[in-house]
């Protein structure tokens, strides 16, 4: 139960807060930290509406979204690169996407998510409130919990990009999330991101398979669907068993490279 509520009044404050209640937890939108499924609710909270971390706004470094901008911004944006558009479109409730943060989202670091796969795929970093800059991927891999600031999109200009969700019902928590981007050089494959959640208890890179991919030519799906297949394995749980998502993400991970590439739509 939340007995302690403290309101950050500046970054600084929030991460001084942070430091001196290590147990507490920042709060955004709260829709998780307030949800019936966390059975580990912090005793403090830190606020972080104080701080008016809300903007979406062209930087040096890309595209900078700040921490507490709503998911419902991010899919309502004109700036911001489709993928992640239609991966923030994805959360099925307008209800929780007109309260939840892109800080929060990161923050709890889900594998079911359907922001981080995109932001992995589109080589997003985050910006902690000390100016250290770490790539998503890296933060929620590494349970880190320091206060994020910004998320910083770089420049996409030619990088292609696609996502696809497995899911058995709309609402329900998804099987799979795939979001890949690649750049191309005629006939090869340049520089592939490919982000799978669902797999493992935090989303993943498929390092090894995008190393093999580099440099070469795009085979038949068919082909891909077989090569995935060997650098995937998938947990079992009680939506799907793990040899069946093992298939499942073979088959939509090569679809995603297809697509991206511009081979299928
Ligand atoms: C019923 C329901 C269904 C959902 N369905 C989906 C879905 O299908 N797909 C999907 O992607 N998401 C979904 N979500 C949203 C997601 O799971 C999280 O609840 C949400 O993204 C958390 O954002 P928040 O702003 O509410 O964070 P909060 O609940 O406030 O915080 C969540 C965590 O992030 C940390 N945190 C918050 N802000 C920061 C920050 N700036 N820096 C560092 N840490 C921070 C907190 O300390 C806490 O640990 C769903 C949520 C609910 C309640």
């Amino acid at each position: 139960m939340i007995n302690d509520f403290l309101w950050a009044t500046s970054i600084e404050d929030a991460a001084e807060l942070k430091k001196k209640n290590p147990d507490a937890e920042f709060i955004a939108g709260g829709t998780w930290i307030n949800n019936f499924d966390n059975k580990e609710k912090p005793e403090t909270v830190i606020g972080l509406e104080r701080l008016g971390l809300d903007k979406i706004e062209k930087t040096e470094c890309g595209i900078s979204i700040n921490s507490g901008v709503k998911i419902q911004d991010i899919a309502d944006s004109a700036e911001l690169p489709n993928l992640l558009k239609v991966a923030a479109s994805n959360v099925p409730s307008r209800n929780i996407r007109n309260i939840a943060t892109i800080g929060g989202d990161i923050g709890l670091g889900s594998t079911y998510s359907d922001l981080i796969p995109a932001l992995v795929a589109l080589n997003a970093s985050v910006k902690l409130s000390d100016g250290e800059q770490v790539y998503v991927y890296d933060y929620v891999n590494s349970g880190n919990d320091d206060l994020i600031v910004s998320v910083c999109i770089p420049n996409q200009d030619g990088r292609f990009s696609a996502l696809q969700k497995f899911t058995r019902t709309n609402n329900g928590t998804p099987v799979l999330q795939v979001a890949v981007s690649l750049e191309k050089d005629g006939s090869d494959v340049k520089n592939p991101i490919i982000a799978v959640g669902c797999l493992e208890d935090s989303v993943l890179r498929l390092e090894d398979l995008e190393e093999e991919l580099d440099g070469k030519e795009l085979t038949s799906k068919e082909a891909l669907e077989e090569k995935v297949s060997k650098f995937v394995e998938g947990k079992t749980d009680w939506r799907a068993s793990g040899e069946f998502r093992k298939y499942i993400s073979s088959v939509i991970v090569a679809e995603c490279l297809s697509v991206a590439f511009g081979r299928d739509k």
